[in-house]
């Protein structure tokens, strides 16, 4: 692995009758990706979101 590579997914509102909200934000190419819903929040994290952003990911030079 080539230096920090920074990035998260935050899930929100996952309590029962909420709506839940998933944030992918990549720090290295300023990827910011949402997902609502629950269906697809969970559909999104089974993907393993972080590891296929990685395979993709193009980093902005400074
Ligand atoms: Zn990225």
């Amino acid at each position: 692995m080539n230096g920090p590579w920074m990035s998260g997914v935050q899930v929100r509102r996952m309590e029962h009758g909420q709506t839940p909200i998933a944030d992918q934000l990549c720090t290295a190419c300023g990827m910011h990706k949402r997902v609502t819903g629950r269906a697809k929040v969970e559909d999104f994290m089974r993907a393993n979101p972080l590891a296929e952003h990685r395979a993709v990911c193009q980093p902005k030079t400074t």
